[in-house]
């Protein structure tokens, strides 16, 4: 069974405050249509991913690498349409609509609204309305109801797909949400249980409510890595990617960049997913004399796979010679290249051990890394 997200991201946003709409807005450190869309990206059960957006967003699409855009149309029912439509050319069993505006929707309403569809053509999250309900008029209370069996309606809303798309394809339009498209056209649709963590931002309020929700949800990860090198006879060093004349080399089964395999540990590390060693194992003639980055490189993607974006990493080499610092700036490039994230997020230092220990004699060279990883 495949299950779809069409998140619609076309609207304007303008009560919400701020010089952009909403959906592009910041809100714990990445845009808001970025934790949205990244709820659906990581849920095991959803694949592929729509993202509609105002025609003169397009530009956006940039941010969302794996997920297909498409221009919305004027109205919010118009954007659901064209995604539909967009879904149509692929095989999709179910689809689930989404606000992109409710950032904080957690794995377990999606699951819910997934299994719902099981037994029903519909299936959304809500919350049973339990303050008391009042009509009013010029400030005065000219009426009351009763909220027995009132509920108040989040997203997202599930449907099988055929079905929803045969609704909106014969809905005149001016629907408030899509179970009301599909109860037009007969469909049934199942309650799921909401969450009031679930939050649709629409005031200026609602942000800083979001942000809490969304930092209070954040994976954060430390992992730390060593590594040592011996020197034998040879004429370079390679150091965090880069080749540096010496008059020794590393001794290794690698080509010894003892700088990133400290880094590469360290990834693995924050993540607990074993070690270099057990990724790559030396008994294993393939990795002899294998570059270093094939190393860095699986990590980081590992890392990627989770979810896990890397904040920063530092780096210490410990030598007494070569001198480090003035190869520095080119072994935070070539990180950087390797892992895909900026210069200013990677550091690479070194220090003597005061001609003390094996560093000391020049024996060889040790190295230490710290990573940071981050999930929101
Ligand atoms: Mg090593």
């Amino acid at each position: 069974m495949t299950t779809a997200a069409l998140i619609v991201a076309a609207g304007r946003g303008t009560r919400a405050g701020g010089e952009m709409p909403k959906q592009w807005q910041t809100v714990a450190g990445r845009m808001m249509a970025e934790h949205t869309v990244a709820r659906f990206a990581d849920h095991a059960e959803v694949g592929p991913i729509v993202l509609v957006l105002h025609p003169d967003d397009m530009a956006m699409a940039a941010h969302f690498p794996g997920v297909t855009c498409v221009p919305g149309g004027a109205t919010r029912d118009a954007s659901v349409s064209q995604g539909l439509d967009a879904l149509s050319e692929t095989p999709v069993d179910r689809v689930l609509i989404h606000d992109v505006a409710r950032p904080c929707v957690s794995d377990r309403i999606i699951s819910d609204v997934i299994a719902a569809l099981e037994t029903s053509s519909g299936a959304a999250p809500a919350l049973a309305v339990t303050d008391a309900l009042w009509r009013g008029e010029r400030g005065q209370v000219s009426g009351t109801r009763d909220r027995a069996g009132l509920y108040r309606a989040q997203t997202p809303q599930g449907f099988r797909f055929a079905e929803i798309l045969a609704a909106h394809r014969a809905h005149p339009g001016g629907a408030a949400d899509d179970v009301e498209v599909a109860r037009a056209a007969g469909l049934s649709v199942a309650i799921t249980e909401g969450d009031e963590r679930n939050i649709k931002i629409t005031t200026p309020g609602d942000f800083a409510r979001a942000e809490k929700l969304l930092r209070g949800q954040m994976d954060i990860r430390t992992g730390q890595g060593y590594d040592v090198h011996a020197f034998e006879e040879g004429d370079h060093v390679i150091l965090c990617g880069v080749r540096i004349p010496h008059t020794r080399k590393l001794k290794g089964h690698s080509d010894a960049d003892v700088g990133m395999h400290a880094l590469t540990d360290a990834i693995y590390g924050a993540l607990a997913d074993g070690d270099i060693g057990q990724h790559f194992p030396p008994s294993d003639m393939k990795w002899k004399g294998a570059e270093s980055d094939i190393f860095l490189r699986h990590a980081v993607s590992r890392a990627t796979e989770r979810g896990f974006a890397i904040a920063n990493v530092d780096v210490t080499l410990i030598c007494e010679r070569p001198k480090i610092g003035p190869h520095a700036p080119a072994m935070r490039d070539a990180l950087a290249g390797i892992m895909g994230i900026g210069v200013d997020r990677i550091s690479v230092k070194a220090t003597t051990s005061e001609r003390l220990g094996f560093t000391g004699r020049e024996e060889g060279i040790a190295a230490m890394a710290v990573a940071t990883l981050i999930k929101g």
